[in-house]
């Protein structure tokens, strides 16, 4: 474990320091199920849970389930598949809304306490009297309501005896606060909707304030990890945290670090999901999303967005981190696990004229020369194989190392051919080329024909055993850098970030299932997406080379 501490543990140190328990330090990743986590949200997993590994402290999986308009039961399965996809284990999975009952309680305890009260004005009479961050705001005509008054009222709206917006629950902090929100905020509000947990049990609901800090005192989390966004609302948690009866003696430290931004794409379910609804992508995992179920369908590995979001590190000021830096974690990665196949997406024919007709044999590859034990594969070869088209030039300059008449190269994994000639079609593109090979020039044999040196090794495909396949090739999904400026977002998107090729591969793929990652040798990364009937369908994960820029780590 390196001894570099980044400024979150800094401050657990200090706070171990000064006495505070080792036992008693608790983490936990508070996702609200209102959509799919994206790779933001993997900075935020990886920095607690990795604490809990650290400390050996436990992390809890706690849903903020406080809005039922927006949260549903299949966006808490799918976070619970996300965590386990990328290897972490929760010590405890919780929600929010078990705690309704307690909050509840609290609430009255708080109206008791001259804490609390409830407010009949409308939300826009509430919003008027805010104030501005320059003006104070201005006390409610109900904020000396006798407290017997607002017990029995915040009772009557917990049994559905008033209808939506006729009252709310204010805490009584100050109107005059500098901090806008610490202005008597809501805690409660009445809605009249199901809960996909606690049903129609409820029909008030808790603000996300009220209900977050008073979730980590439960669960008696030592520090509550959060984006920077939050940092005004720490005098608020702060103060709700010291308004309840003192039962546990951990009160938990919120602290804020900065979110993680990725180029080219944008990090809000919001935004995202106005995607979704534009039809700009066809669902939260469409494999251009920034969503972990997208790149997992995109077939990026765990370990790849893991190394990313730690290399992007923990900071206390937002910035941009580019996504080269996430492709390039991931081909390092699946450069280890991915075995390789030869496939061919704009094809030429190339005929060895010097191989007899009916011949074929087969020839042996090796799987991953980065990892051994992937073993070999074999491959057919015959007279007729097919070649990439831009793998051929009539002609030549002297930087082109592929194959051109007269010259020499190396067929991956097999002969060394010469090309002596080509045919066109009426419209004067090449559609064959002739060659002739060199029998003893195999690869893998001993020969001294084998060891000759040529400039250039292309991949090939023969053709009759040949499977034909569908890759899907993705791009950026905006145009900009930052897509989120001032002017209309959908305006930035890339219209022409997805694009369906077919291509002729090695009979090895029909070997893969489902989910399996190759590497198309001299092309990129892929993974195997559908088997419908006879078709295999690709996504392209990434590129075997950065097309876009070059980053330095
Ligand atoms: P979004 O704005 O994307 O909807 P959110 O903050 O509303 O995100 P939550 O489900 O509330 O989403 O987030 C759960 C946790 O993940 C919170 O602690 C939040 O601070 C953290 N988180 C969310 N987005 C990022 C991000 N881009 N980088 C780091 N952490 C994030
Ligand atoms: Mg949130």
């Amino acid at each position: 474990m390196s001894n570099y501490k980044n400024f979150i543990e800094q401050i657990i140190e200090e706070d171990l320091n000064n006495g505070f328990k080792r036992d008693e330090l608790c983490f936990r990743f508070p996702p609200e199920p209102n959509g799919y986590l994206h790779i933001g949200h993997v900075k935020a997993i990886a920095l607690n849970f990795e604490l809990g590994k650290k400390y050996n402290a436990p992390v809890n999986l706690r849903f903020d389930d406080t809005n039922p308009v927006k949260e549903n039961l299949h966006f808490v399965e799918e976070i619970k598949n996300n965590i386990k996809w990328l290897g972490y284990e929760w010590s405890k999975i919780c929600y929010a809304s078990d705690y309704f009952e307690q909050l509840y309680e609290w609430a009255h305890y708080l109206i008791l306490n001259d804490k609390a009260y409830v407010d009949s004005q409308t939300s826009e009479q509430i919003a008027t009297q805010k104030g501005t961050p320059t003006n104070p705001g201005t006390n409610s005509s109900y904020r000396n309501r006798p407290k017997e008054e607002s017990t029995r009222i915040f009772k009557e709206m917990r049994e559905g005896k008033h209808k939506e917006g006729a009252h709310v629950l204010r805490a009584k902090i100050k109107m005059d606060s500098q901090n806008m929100l610490m202005r008597d905020p809501v805690m409660y509000r009445i809605l009249f909707k199901d809960h996909h947990r606690t049903g129609s049990k409820w029909c008030i609901y808790p603000m996300y304030d009220w209900a977050h800090g008073q979730s980590d005192y439960i669960e008696k989390i030592s520090h509550s990890l959060c984006t920077l966004e939050f940092k005004p609302h720490r005098d608020l948690y702060e103060w709700f945290l010291h308004q309840l009866p003192k039962e546990n003696k951990i009160l938990p430290k919120q602290r804020e670090f900065a979110r993680l931004n990725m180029s080219y794409t944008i990090m809000s379910k919001r935004k995202l999901h106005q995607l979704i609804e534009n039809k700009i992508v066809s669902s939260w995992e469409d494999p251009r999303m920034p969503t972990i179920s997208g790149m997992i369908k995109r077939g990026y590995p765990a370990q790849a967005l893991i190394n990313f979001v730690k290399k992007a590190g923990i900071a206390k000021r937002d910035n941009i981190i580019d996504v080269s830096l996430l492709e390039f974690y991931a081909r390092e990665e699946l450069n280890r696990i991915c075995p390789r196949v030869m496939v061919v997406t704009d094809e030429i024919k190339l005929v060895i004229i010097n191989y007899p007709e009916d011949k074929h044999e087969t020839l042996e590859a090796i799987n991953n020369p980065e990892d051994e034990s992937q073993g070999k594969r074999e491959i057919v070869f015959s007279k007729h194989l097919y070649i990439e088209r831009e793998d051929f030039r009539e002609k030549a300059n002297r930087k082109f190392f592929r194959l051109s008449i007269g010259k020499e190269v190396r067929l991956k994994n097999a002969y060394i051919i010469k090309a002596d000639n080509c045919i066109k079609n009426e419209k004067g593109e090449v559609i064959e080329v002739h060659c002739t090979y060199d029998p003893k020039s195999k690869s893998g044999s001993n020969s001294e024909e084998s060891r000759r040196k040529v400039k250039g090794t292309i991949h090939w495909v023969d053709v009759k055993s040949s499977i034909d396949i569908k890759i899907n090739e993705y791009d950026r999904l905006f145009l900009k850098e930052k897509p989120e400026g001032n002017d209309d977002l959908l305006k930035n998107v890339n219209t022409d970030s997805k694009k369906l090729i077919v291509g002729k591969s090695e009979k090895f793929v029909s070997s893969l299932k489902k989910g399996q990652k190759v590497q198309f040798q001299r092309k990129g990364y892929y993974i195997v997406d559908d088997i419908q009937h006879d078709s295999m369908f690709f996504n392209k994960t990434v590129s075997l080379r950065d097309g876009w820029k070059k980053i330095i780590i």
